[in-house]
């Protein structure tokens, strides 16, 4: 087995209290024996975040670019598990064997230096994973998509399976070019001249940091990063030689009050709106290391994830309550996505001609959209299957097919809990939009009455002063409930709370047409 990325997502609003959801290892673990190591194909959270917790039950290679085992190195640093790891930096168009699997690995352009896709040679043809992509033909650092590569892998040997990224394939045209983004920054900023400048992207989008800290020297303004992943990536990636900003025009934080304000320029992290990071601590009046004025400019070099939106609408309140002015995608080309779309998808169609293509990396009506591109692209129907998690597809000379599945879905993690579960969440829905009601009753048992109760109190169900009557009522239906069951010889305390739960239920449910969770709790007194 060889497993490509290891992976997490940020919850949704609707999962009350998660603070990731990691994919289910149970399959990847009854099979640990049988795991030759994992490729990573760059260095996103949504391909690498989920190592830490993989690799603390599982020791294995990890194989991808120098940067992103770099980057995954420093995750294990932190989770104290780097001993769990063996790394193994392949280079651009390396061809390297790992146990049974012929590995070769192109470089591809994305949003974070060093991306792959990786070619699998098996007794049944090719397989090709793209990783995240686009097809830039003026990236930053010159690394272009390697399509002649590709191309003659395609014509030797034949792409029997490809699996491809469908993240844009519902948007039309072609990506912007990431070096567009540096042109609009170098407008930006002589627009903004006089201003101090605080600029915010992913850590991890050295190119972005790169076009920043250019335009900030073209106008004789010192780089000041802030935020922990922004402050280690920049030194990573000067250290590797891929970032180009000289000693002295980078400064600390902490030297911030020692410069003019008009002549520095802030790279934060936090475009997404996460809640602790630098800019939403700056939004929210309450980062220690500096305080937003009416002379700020803040730049959003970035676009929100979706289910990100309301998070990055809230920043851009704060900042713009104190005063900035804030400049993001919406006004602005200060972002180039990292991901094909539907026409880069059609031409690494072209150029890769597989036999048998399954859509990867993208919700479901991305991958359907992906689909759709295929066929356009002249792959046979038949031959093209949209998979879901889990899904076990077998390619033979003849095709591809589902064999069945495995356990997948996802995990939610919080604080220290492990999985949490589906169940729990939906409990948390209910409770934070609809209350909690807890009816308590004390019974004899051998004398088959009631000594205490049933009494009602709610919280979050309805406002408690104005609402003596609903609770007064609902003590009663629990009352009449429980004597009810009582006359049943052989009910127990589960009859008797089932019974309140039921009438109280029915009362609640008439009289609000509300669902809160009832909690009904029968004691015994001997
Ligand atoms: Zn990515
Ligand atoms: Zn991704």
């Amino acid at each position: 087995m060889m497993l490509i990325d290891c992976g997490l997502l940020f919850p949704d609003d609707d999962m009350g209290g998660v603070d990731k959801v990691l994919p289910d290892f149970s399959y990847v673990l009854e099979n640990a024996d049988r795991v030759e190591g994992i490729v990573i194909t760059h260095g996103h959270e949504d391909h690498m975040g989920a190592l830490p917790n993989l690799l603390k039950d599982l020791k294995t290679k990890l194989i991808g670019s120098e940067l992103s085992l770099r980057l995954a190195r420093n995750r294990l640093d932190e989770a104290n598990l780097l001993g769990q790891a063996e790394f193994i930096a392949v280079k651009d168009g390396e061809r390297r064997k790992f146990g049974a699997f012929d590995c070769q690995f192109f470089p591809v352009t994305h949003s974070v230096p060093h991306g792959m896709a990786t070619a699998f040679r098996t007794p049944a043809g090719v397989i090709l994973h793209s990783g995240d992509f686009k097809l830039d033909l003026t990236p930053v650092d010159g690394r272009i998509t390697d399509l002649t590569g590709l191309g003659h892998l395609a014509r030797e040997e034949g792409i029997a399976l490809l699996l491809s990224d469908s993240t844009n394939a519902d948007e039309h045209g072609h990506s912007q070019s990431e070096t567009t983004v540096g042109g609009v920054l170098y407008d930006l900023f002589h627009a903004h001249e006089g201003r101090r400048i605080i600029t915010a992207c992913f850590a991890s989008h050295i190119h972005r940091v790169q076009q920043i800290a250019d335009a900030a020297l073209a106008f004789d303004r010192t780089v000041v990063t802030l935020g922990r992943s922004m402050q280690k990536n920049v030194a990573l990636a000067r250290e590797m030689g891929i970032l180009n900003i000289p000693d002295h025009a980078l400064r600390d934080i902490s030297d911030l009050d020692d410069l003019e304000p008009d002549k520095v320029c802030i790279i934060s992290t936090g475009s997404q709106g996460e809640p602790m990071s630098a800019l939403s601590l700056m939004a929210a009046n309450d980062s220690k290391w500096l305080r937003i004025t009416s002379n700020d400019t803040v730049i959003l070099s970035s676009h929100p994830i979706p289910g990100n939106e309301s998070a990055v609408s809230r920043v851009m309140n704060g900042l713009v309550r104190m005063g900035a002015r804030v400049v993001h995608s919406g006004h602005s080309d200060v972002h180039a996505s990292g991901h094909a779309k539907a026409e880069e998808l059609k031409t690494f169609l072209a150029v890769t001609e597989p036999k048998n293509f399954i859509p990867v990396h993208g919700e479901y009506r991305h991958l359907v959209a992906h689909a759709a591109l295929a066929e356009k692209m002249g792959v046979d129907p038949k031959h093209i299957l949209v998979c879901e998690d889990g899904d076990r597809v077998e390619l033979t000379k003849t095709g591809i097919e589902r064999q069945g599945s495995v356990p997948a879905g996802y995990v939610y993690l919080h604080g220290t809990l492990s999985d949490i579960g589906r169940g729990l969440l939906e409990d948390r829905r209910v409770l934070g939009n609809e209350g909690v009601v807890v009816i308590t009753a004390t019974v004899d048992l051998d004398q088959r009455r009631i000594v205490g109760g049933p009494e009602v109190v709610s919280r979050g169900w309805v406002y408690e002063p104005e609402a003596g009557d609903l609770l007064d009522d609902a003590a009663d239906a629990a009352y009449d409930a429980l004597r009810k069951v009582l006359k049943d010889e052989d009910a127990g305390l589960g009859d008797m709370e089932q019974g309140m739960r039921r009438a109280v239920g029915k009362l609640v449910s008439d009289r609000t047409g509300r669902r809160p969770i009832l909690m009904p709790l029968v004691t015994s007194q001997h």
